[in-house]
């Protein structure tokens, strides 16, 4: 059966009551138990009958199930946000006096998270550059319990060849955590790819349209321990799972996942391919012949690119009156929204960063994000162009 059909009839193991078509929402909190001895078996994890829903419930069971059987992922923990679940997936396999083998190339929390927040805990992070093999395999010691990498980064747009980072991981003993927001579980094969530990924020395209915020962190069951880790310690102890009202939202989403994203990167692709040849500014999408990193997104993504793109302006005014002079385009943060959007992030996203990490980081003041949505491509077009008219008009 197709992963589209798959995420549609998924069914939920037990038949409700009314034999509702869709997964009733379960807005309870705690649940009831015949006898003493199924109360045990629930509460030591000897069933997987729900007990109480900071860590389990059986709308976001359902969703997680559905999620298990796209990816093959032996296990599947959905969370409140994107960043909880790279946070779990990471606690999961880091500890004091550990070190995380990552890039500068990582969208701003993932960034702070894990070289300001994690080092407060004993955890060293060494940033790298994830394309040069030779650097990761210098950067890589005994103490190196992850790589950590974005599959496309935000907005770097950077991609690196995984299944070698996975090899050199796995050679000196350590998991390779991937967060594949950009190109999610039904295009592509984490576990050819060598990821151990999959994370994305569902909060863009499974959500369906930005109806909710959630995480997800699939384990492989290729590296050891953090099945256990991840749903024994870290979810029970620190919470943070998905709702139950985020899981009704987001199997809905994910029923129209193949359909919106592959209708959102046509139109990107038409965005890409017209606004670069416009000659006055610089685009930057994966999904161009031209661009550096084409044949290795379509290998490790089963053709597929997404619908994020850059724009390099000539200057930071030049971003600030495009932003300004949008109509249809919505000025505004998220990514695979049905809505266009656009955002300046140097100023925004990573507003708060002092100049020398934004550089680092490539995060250019030159440089507009646009998360291409579902409108009709001549509408997304000629707002585009008739802003970029305006922003580089000469004064
Ligand atoms: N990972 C990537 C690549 C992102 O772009 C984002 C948010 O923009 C996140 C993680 C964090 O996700 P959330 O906002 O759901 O916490």
């Amino acid at each position: 059966m197709q992963k589209s059909t798959q995420a549609i009839h998924t069914k939920y193991p037990r038949q409700d009551a009314y034999g509702a078509l869709a997964m009733p929402v379960y807005h309870c909190l705690a649940y009831e138990f015949p006898d003493h001895q199924t109360m045990i078996d629930s509460f030591t994890q000897v069933s997987d009958d729900p007990d109480y829903s900071r860590v389990t419930n059986p709308t976001v069971i359902h969703f997680e199930r559905i999620i298990r059987q796209l990816s093959g992922g032996a296990d599947v923990v959905a969370f409140t946000s994107g960043m909880a679940a790279i946070s779990a997936a990471v606690m999961a396999v880091v500890s004091a006096g550990k070190r995380i083998v990552t890039s500068r190339h990582l969208f701003g929390n993932t960034y702070l998270l894990l070289t300001r927040t994690l080092a407060r805990f004993g955890v060293e992070t060494v940033l790298v550059d994830l394309t040069d093999l030779d650097a990761v395999r210098d950067a890589v010691d005994d103490k190196t319990c992850c790589i950590y990498l974005e599959t496309v980064t935000n907005p770097q747009m950077e991609v690196a060849d995984i299944r070698a980072l996975a090899d050199i991981a796995h050679s000196a003993g350590a998991a390779l955590l991937a967060d594949t927001t950009m190109v999610p579980f039904i295009y592509t094969d984490s576990r050819a790819l060598g990821i151990d530990v999959e994370i994305l924020s569902s909060t863009k395209y499974l959500s369906g349209g930005a109806t909710s915020l959630g995480g997800i962190v699939i384990d492989y069951g290729t590296y050891p321990g953090v099945g256990e880790a991840l749903r024994k310690d870290i979810l029970m102890n620190l919470g943070g799972y998905m709702t139950p009202h985020a899981a009704y939202m987001q199997t809905l989403g994910l029923e129209t996942l193949a359909t919106r994203y592959e209708a959102q990167e046509a139109n990107a692709l038409n965005v890409a391919r017209v606004l670069d040849g416009r000659g006055d500014i610089e685009v930057c999408y994966p999904g161009l012949p031209s661009n550096p990193y084409h044949t290795l997104a379509r290998e490790q993504f089963g053709g597929r690119f997404g619908a994020m793109l850059t724009l390099t302006l000539p200057s930071k005014e030049a971003c600030f009156r495009f932003i300004d002079e949008l109509q249809l385009v919505r000025r505004a943060t998220n990514l695979f929204d049905n809505k266009t959007l656009a955002i300046h992030p140097a100023s925004t996203i990573f507003g708060t960063l002092d100049d020398a990490t934004r550089e680092a980081m490539d995060v250019s003041d030159r440089l507009i994000r646009l998360s291409i949505g579902l409108e009709a491509p001549e509408d997304i077009l000629a707002d585009l162009n008739r802003a970029l008219d305006k922003a580089l008009a000469p004064d």
